[in-house]
């Protein structure tokens, strides 16, 4: 499809023999895109073609079916959930790619209206998720559905219900429904797709994908472990509440007890809303969330009605899609890392480039079929852009640049760390070194060991660990139990309080409740709650390895994968026999219930940055930062691009206005308080 044709040089024919074929690859990546979660290109690519595709049904208006991408919303609905029928249809909506697209939107609309009058906007970020209908009835959630293909949308209601900031009950009876977007935010992204990597699964493309593949799934207890969030935007029916404006609208939401995104702006002039633009543009990487563009609204909802849909877009809101932020550069090098359950990833290492704000000269390629399916070469200019503006990848090859002599990029068949032969375990995309004695996979295990979800061994690092692996000081987890004074003196830059203060350390973690030692084996699949709630069932460890997989399954929201895996973990001899050295140098074996298990670890509040500010109505302010760090929050003085929250009060002033330019997620009271009954 590259070398197309001038628009106004193409002929009737010619138009006739590109439009079929356009088509049929705009399909094809829609149906990646919507219905897989899993799209082949980026979106820039796909938005080149439907640009391409507009224009010529533009030109030859005869040419448009209703079947084509232009005349139809979204994907159809793929999976086995129920469906929906949406009465208001939920659309999708036009896109720009310059001021200037921009100002002829604004002017083709403002023909439209009875009188040319300047129209007042109200501009919002648009959130790089996927479209959310919740229906209300007497102020009960009653459904949550997808868009689907705009008509028949899918029923996520209990996956909703697991969403954290979506409220169960309105603070009216309320019977309506309203919209929004449903996101995953970055450091969930960012989390996920790592925890898929160490799992051998494919990663998502960027937020929006894993979002919607969080959220269209048939077990609610996925959706839940996922830490989605909304931003809610539009009210259909607004008329039943008496409302003017969107801006009003958002205002109502608001009070009502959504999320609403704090940037929203209403504007009337040019000026204005190019500074927005400017200023978005700036700020979208800081945010805590993706945005892939503006939207600009009419704010007057019954201007709204009047200018009305096509059948695919409404004519009173248009998108500003950001330009790609794109880079190219050399790989001259694929380094592959071994992690702690074996998965031997590739990473390309390139010459440094600025790339969204930071200098970038490494990319995760994720696994060979990934490697495979781009054909990367050493030696190749590669275009780098950061997924869901974060993660930087390669996106594309630049193959008029290949040296003459480049060959494809030979998999390695042995492990770069131990020699042993790798292996693609069933299902899996990853490569793995399966030798439990690899010291690659040994060293990342005893650093997780000591991480501080698991046994909590203070100052005992990566570095530290590196070193007594080369002076054979450790070998395993038991024989940290039996390191003394003597041994550390011998390390880089160890005195007599640096030792003292390690083996005090590793002294107090042999006292630690169980679920910790059965986090910190780094059995697959066991995350800190799983070993919480499977520590808590069975009281001991001899209980849990006395178990077989379909009992532990059993414990609440396990499951037979990871039933599977702990069993399959523990009928293992050498397993076995670490487990009895470390009984004999005394590690606690027993879950000792809530009293050495801070309530902290396992909150969703733990290590958030938040900020108090206003009055509260129901609670002092010292009782809410008590709270907050019992749960694990830390509670600081003043916003910063770091602060995680903002909860504001009644009369809340500039740290409020910071955190809203800040894009820092802010909720009131009510909000909060429906947090803090949640946690318990
Ligand atoms: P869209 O996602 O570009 O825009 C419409 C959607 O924006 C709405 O449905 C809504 O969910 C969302 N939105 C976010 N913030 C909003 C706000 N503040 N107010 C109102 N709406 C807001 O349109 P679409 O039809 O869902 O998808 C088309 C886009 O999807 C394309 O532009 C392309 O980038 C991408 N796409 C990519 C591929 C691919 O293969 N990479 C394939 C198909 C589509």
């Amino acid at each position: 499809m590259d070398n197309q044709k001038a628009m106004d040089q193409l002929t009737l024919d010619e138009a006739k023999s590109e439009i079929g074929p356009l088509r049929d690859q705009l399909t094809k990546w829609g149906r990646e895109y919507y219905e897989q979660d899993n799209p082949s290109v980026e979106d820039y690519v796909y938005d080149r073609q439907y640009q391409r595709l507009v224009q010529i049904e533009r030109r030859f208006p005869e040419l448009i079916t209703p079947g084509s991408p232009t005349q139809r919303v979204g994907g159809q609905t793929a999976t086995q959930l129920q469906k929906v029928r949406h009465d208001i249809p939920m659309l999708s909506m036009g896109d720009v790619f310059s001021v200037d697209e921009l100002d002829d939107f604004n002017e083709r609309q403002q023909d439209l209206l009875p009188e040319h009058k300047q129209l007042e906007y109200n501009l919002e970020l648009k959130i790089d998720g996927l479209s959310l209908s919740l229906v209300y009835e007497n102020g009960r959630l009653v459904q949550g559905s997808t868009r689907g293909n705009g008509t028949i949308g899918e029923d996520v209601t209990a996956n909703v219900m697991t969403i954290k900031d979506v409220p169960h009950k309105l603070k009216e009876p309320l019977s309506i429904e309203f919209r929004g977007e449903c996101y995953m935010p970055k450091d969930a992204f960012v989390k996920l797709n790592q925890q898929r990597e160490a799992d051998g699964q494919p990663i998502f493309a960027n937020p929006r994908n894993a979002a919607a593949g969080s959220l269209r799934q048939l077990n609610p207890a996925v959706t839940k472990q996922r830490q989605l969030a909304t931003f809610m935007y539009y009210i259909p029916e607004y008329q039943k509440l008496g409302l003017k404006t969107q801006a009003e609208a958002l205002d109502k939401m608001r009070d009502l007890g959504f999320n609403v995104n704090p940037s929203n702006r209403v504007i009337s002039n040019k000026a204005d809303l190019a500074q927005y633009i400017e200023e978005y543009t700036e700020k979208r990487d800081q945010l805590p969330y993706g945005i892939d563009g503006i939207v600009e609204k009419v704010n007057d909802l019954d201007t709204q009605i009047w200018l009305g849909n096509t059948v695919k877009v409404p004519r009173w809101e248009i998108a500003y899609k950001f330009p790609p932020e794109e880079q190219a550069t050399v790989m001259h090098d694929i380094e592959w890392t071994v992690g702690r359950t074996g998965n031997v990833t590739p990473t390309a290492v390139m010459d440094p480039v600025k790339l969204a704000g930071t200098t970038v000269s490494r990319a995760s390629l994720h696994n060979p079929d990934y490697l495979q399916a781009k054909d990367i070469r050493l030696g190749d200019t590669v275009m780098l852009h950061k997924a869901g503006d974060i993660i930087p990848e390669i996106s594309r090859v630049i193959i008029a640049k290949r040296p003459a002599d480049s060959e494809p990029y030979k998999i390695p068949t042995h492990c770069p760390v131990c020699g042993s032969e790798l292996v693609h375990l069933d299902g899996e995309v990853a490569l793995r070194c399966v030798n439990p004695m690899c010291p690659a996979q040994i060293k990342e295990g005893l650093a997780h060991f000591a991480s501080r979800n698991a046994m909590d061994i203070g100052g005992l690092g990566p570095k530290i660990i590196q070193q007594l692996w080369d002076k054979k000081l450790v070998r395993d987890f038991a024989d940290l139990y039996r390191l003394n004074e003597d041994q550390l003196l011998t390390l880089d830059k160890f005195g007599p309080k640096s030792a003292d203060n390690l083996l005090t350390a590793i002294d107090n973690s042999r006292h630690n409740s169980v679920e910790r030692l059965l986090f910190g084996l780094g059995i697959r699949h066991v995350g800190a709650k799983v070993a919480r709630l499977i520590a808590e069932h069975f009281g001991s460890l001899d209980a849990i390895m006395a178990a077989n997989e379909d009992e532990i399954a059993a414990v609440a929201t396990v499951g037979p994968t990871i039933g599977q895996s702990v069993a399959t973990y523990f009928d293992n001899s050498q397993v076995k026999s670490l487990i009895d050295e470390l009984k004999a140098v005394g590690v606690n074996m027993d879950y000792l219930g809530s009293s050495t298990n801070n309530a902290s670890e396992n909150s969703e509040w733990n290590g958030r940055r938040v900020v108090l500010t206003g009055k509260l109505a129901q609670m002092t302010r010292s009782k809410a930062q008590e709270w907050l760090e019992n749960h694990g929050a830390t509670v600081t003085g003043s916003v910063s691009k770091q602060t995680d929250l903002l909860i504001a009060g009644e009369k809340a002033g500039s740290k409020l206005q910071k955190a809203q330019t800040l894009g820092v997620p802010v909720w009131n009271e009510e909000r909060f308080r429906r947090a803090m009954k949640e946690e318990q």
